[in-house]
């Protein structure tokens, strides 16, 4: 079917998502214009912000592809006070993000939890609560992410990594650390529980097939979930992983996969939540730039406190890690504006699906 035809309809199947995964060229720059139209009529050129601090590297699993991995001694671990990541959300109000993000290496320890609770409530304090707060913190117990609610968390993030469950075991440990159907329902549960909740997988993963890839755009849609991200994956020498490095599409495509993965996600739901996520600016200094005019509406700028960065490598070569988040703040509108977007500050930026749907 001719690549016109298929960007016109109104539900895109897996033969028709495979089609589109294989563009190139002209046919490619067709797909990336049709969803930029897409996003611009549904949810106009803004770009929301989520002030992203990196709380802790410490973390139980062993996932074969992340640099923070329990088993890479080579990593020095470390952990914010809570002090530190409130500082981190002030300077976030200060330059008028409306949202953090508190991402982390998994812990499920009652002092952990506990003290997610208490850092909740503390940012919920910054000038009444005007700050949305999202969290990536691993799967968890049911009750934990319904105190995380209850305690003013509005927004979840958590990869599938792959909806494929032969995939995903290929790229965790099997063991009960990592399983696949613990993931699902810990997925399930955050949607049962109210929050807007996001998954994502990493694009150009070893064994990935352009089938497997439509299979995760329809898990997302079949899921209904409100936030998605999707990034390029970049392998890290300190992991297991690594030794397929040489079976890994080149950056290039790569890069263009994730970009295909994100426009044709724009097409089959227009109106979530999707972050233009920092592994694009890895792999191409203007990734983020792309991944925006491709269909994404989010940007996680970095509020780690710099002396922390460097170990919180889930990745080598990060993008941004020796910049001030002062520096971040002012090159981001710059770089926003110059591909004619606009950045909202001092909103929390709520997928619309999401809020439609309430
Ligand atoms: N520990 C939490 C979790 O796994 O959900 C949150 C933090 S984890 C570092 C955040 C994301 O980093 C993961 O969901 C994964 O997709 C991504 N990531 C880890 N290693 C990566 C790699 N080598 N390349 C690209 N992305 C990677
Ligand atoms: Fe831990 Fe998340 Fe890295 Fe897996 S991806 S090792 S859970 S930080």
């Amino acid at each position: 079917m001719d690549i016109a035809e298929i960007l016109e309809k109104n539900r895109l199947e897996r033969e028709d998502i495979v089609r589109l995964l294989a563009t190139q060229g002209a046919e490619m720059e067709q797909l990336f214009r049709k969803a930029l139209d897409v996003k611009l009529s549904r949810l106009d050129n803004k770009v929301h912000l989520r002030g992203l601090i990196e709380l802790s590297n410490v973390c139980r699993k062993s996932c074969l592809y992340c640099g923070v991995r329990r088993d890479n001694d080579k990593v020095e671990r470390y952990m914010l006070t809570e002090d530190e990541v409130v500082e981190c959300a002030r300077l976030a109000h200060q330059l008028n993000y409306g949202s953090v993000a508190i991402q982390s290496g998994e812990r499920n320890d009652p002092e952990f939890v506990a003290m997610i609770t208490c850092l909740i409530h503390r940012i919920k304090e910054i000038d009444n609560g005007s700050l949305g707060i999202t969290l990536s913190l691993g799967e968890q117990s049911e009750e934990t992410y319904r105190q995380w609610f209850e305690a003013g968390a509005h927004r979840y993030l958590l990869r599938i990594e792959s909806s494929d469950e032969e995939l995903y075991y290929r790229i965790h440990p099997r063991n009960e650390r990592h399983d696949f159907h613990r993931r699902l329902d810990c997925i399930d549960a955050l949607l049962a529980l109210g929050y807007q909740t996001g998954t994502g997988v990493m694009v150009g993963l070893p064994f990935q097939t352009l089938d497997i890839l439509a299979g995760d755009l329809l898990f997302f849609r079949e899921k209904d979930v409100a936030m998605v991200g999707m990034g390029p994956y970049i392998s890290h020498p300190d992991t297991p992983l690594y030794q397929y490095a040489d079976q890994i599409p080149a950056a290039d495509d790569r890069m263009n996969l994730t970009l295909k993965m994100i426009a044709i996600l724009r097409l089959m739901m227009p109106e979530i939540n999707m972050v233009a996520a920092t592994a694009n600016q890895t792999i191409d200094p203007l990734g983020r730039e792309k991944a925006i005019r491709a269909g994404a509406n989010v940007i996680m700028p970095n509020l780690t406190p710099n002396e922390y960065r460097e170990d919180y490598l889930i990745y080598p070569d990060k993008a941004c890690v020796g910049d001030k988040p002062e520096e971040c703040f002012s090159c981001l509108d710059i770089r926003m504006r110059a591909i004619g977007h606009e950045i909202l500050y001092k909103e929390w930026g709520d997928s619309v699906a999401f809020t439609k749907k309430m």
